[in-house]
């Protein structure tokens, strides 16, 4: 995208020195709450005051937003706290309703960038708008549906554009409401370096105690924002309950975040050590997670074992694998040795796997 850089420049002209926040409510409940968390972020780093108005709720019965009397509720947090306004569109009324009531960061949330439809028409309701515009990724891991929001609310001349990093909802229960995927991320980054870049830490965790170290990696990856949910009473939020931090506990995790500061060569150079390292670590977790699984299958495989009475070891099975693993190796820059030595240790697992399965 040629004009990137100028998306950038948005956040750039912010002049801020630190991450840019976004904080506020999952959503508006009433008038009171909206106002009272919204004093209570008044003096932090907040940059932008979130809070939802229509809530996409996946299951209906769940509380799905007050709709448009809380726009007037984020009008009033601007009038008395001075915090800029932001909150999520699903659609043309909503755009219309958010500028109206001069709302000053629209977001398009998960559930949205999946329908081409929904985007193009936010885009159109959008457009030209000198308002902040931020994508959030889609609710699956499709990279092309995430750049294909970010091109639509391009070429409807959305001079402040930018994205929001949530996750991914998974088939399989994992330690995250919604798995991080950070390649899919990196790679965005790649392919636009301009485009400011927001993690939300709140809804790739779904847990509170999880926020600190999410973000962490974040700004380790080269983040520009964190946008976190932020509740007086998260206990007893009316949605996401578990995630929302209290704005003391928000203050705390900016404090002791380590944030990337790029002024001196001697910091440029620890700022792309962190992000390599972290490219790392990521890739590290899923290596591990991937080999949990294949372990997993073993054991699936000495249950079918045991009941046939069958050997554990199948020299030829084996056999056949590492040749094709080699092969595979050496297409990716891995020595021969290597892959012996790493797929012996693999098979050694294993076998203790399916040999505990078969006496157990
Ligand atoms: C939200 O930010 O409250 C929200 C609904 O997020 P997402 O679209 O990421 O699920
Ligand atoms: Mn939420």
């Amino acid at each position: 995208m040629e004009n990137s850089k100028q998306m950038r420049s948005w956040l750039d002209d912010m002049g801020l020195d630190h991450p840019l926040v976004i904080a506020g409510p999952c959503s508006a409940e009433t008038e009171e709450q909206v106002l009272k968390i919204a004093h209570d972020l008044k003096n932090t780093d907040v940059n932008y005051y979130r809070a939802g108005i229509w809530k996409p709720r996946t299951r209906p019965g769940n509380f799905e937003g007050v709709g448009a009397i809380g726009l007037k509720w984020l009008q009033r947090v601007k009038e008395e706290t001075g915090l800029k306004t932001a909150t999520e569109v699903a659609n043309r009324a909503h755009v219309d309703l958010a500028l109206e009531h001069d709302i000053d960061l629209l977001w398009i949330g998960a559930r949205s960038t999946v329908s081409p439809f929904i985007v193009q028409e936010i885009a159109d309701a959008l457009e030209g708008t000198d308002k902040v515009v931020l994508i959030k990724n889609p609710v699956n891991p499709d990279l092309s549906l995430w750049l294909g929001a970010v091109e639509r609310l391009y070429s409807a001349d959305i001079k402040k554009l930018g994205v929001i990093h949530r996750g991914f909802s998974t088939y399989e229960k994992t330690k995250y409401r919604n798995i991080p995927e950070w390649q899919l991320a990196i790679e965005l980054q790649t392919r636009f370096p301009d485009l400011p870049l927001i993690n939300d830490p709140s809804h790739i965790t779904g847990k509170r105690d999880m926020i600190f170290d999410v973000s962490q990696t974040a700004l380790d990856l080269n983040f520009d924002g964190l946008m976190i949910e932020t509740h007086h009473d998260p206990d007893n939020a009316w949605s996401d309950a578990a995630q929302q931090v209290t704005p003391d506990r928000l203050v705390q995790i900016m404090e002791d975040l380590r944030i990337r500061k790029e002024t001196s060569e001697e910091a440029e150079y620890s700022s792309k050590l962190n992000n390599l390292r972290a490219q790392i670590d990521v890739i590290d977790n899923q290596i591990i997670e991937t080999l949990g699984k294949r372990m997993k299958v073993a054991d699936a495989i000495g249950g079918l074992k045991k009941q046939r009475n069958v050997a554990v070891l199948q020299t030829n099975r084996w056999n056949s694998i590492l040749g094709n693993m080699i092969l595979e190796g050496e297409s990716k820059g891995l020595s021969e040795e290597f892959v012996l030595r790493m797929f012996k240790a693999i098979h050694q697992e294993s076998i203790n796997h399916q040999e505990k399965i078969i006496k157990g």
